[in-house]
């Protein structure tokens, strides 16, 4: 079953896609994950997460879903979480517009991309959901290729150590 995360880890790396749906989790201590960590304990804090149907939600309010990102490193991928979480809504009758802020650490600031989806480009992503799908029905995971995020990546060890 596709989640956020997945959608996003698509976008980021399709070999990192694939291990981490394939449960191949490796502990990441660096300071991303250490921050992503406390970010999502203080958004739990503000106990405005959302959960339905396999899906979690930053906060859900009659005009928006926003997710909140640690930076704004890999906006595609973070924008391609928060279609996959409207579309999910849109399934079950709730439009709504998405609201993605990303929170700058270094320079104390956050920046917001409002997101809408017309009908087309839902039926654009669902087609799109049904090849992650199959992509994730392979037996093995893409070969890794070396780029500038791999540094950053917890899987960096695996893929090329
Ligand atoms: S180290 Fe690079 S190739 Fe390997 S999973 Fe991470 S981002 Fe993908």
């Amino acid at each position: 079953m596709l989640t956020g995360t997945v959608v996003n880890y698509y976008t980021h790396c399709k070999r990192q896609c694939w291990l981490f749906y394939h449960k191949l989790n490796l502990e990441d201590n660096s300071e991303d994950v250490r921050i992503g960590r406390v970010l999502h304990d203080l958004k739990r804090q503000d106990k405005e997460e959302v959960a339905l149907d396999g899906i979690k939600l930053d906060k859900l309010t009659a005009e928006y879903v926003t997710e909140i990102k640690k930076s704004d490193a890999d906006l595609s991928a973070a924008l391609a979480q928060l279609e996959y979480y409207l579309i999910v809504l849109y399934e079950k009758g709730i439009a709504r517009k998405g609201r993605l802020e990303c929170l700058e650490k270094k320079k104390q600031s956050k920046s917001t991309h409002i997101l809408t989806l017309t009908e087309e480009e839902i039926k654009k992503r669902k087609e799109q959901y049904r090849r992650i799908e199959e992509f994730l029905s392979a037996d093995a995971p893409p070969v890794p290729v070396l780029k500038p995020i791999c540094k950053k990546c917890a899987y960096y060890e695996y893929c090329f150590i």
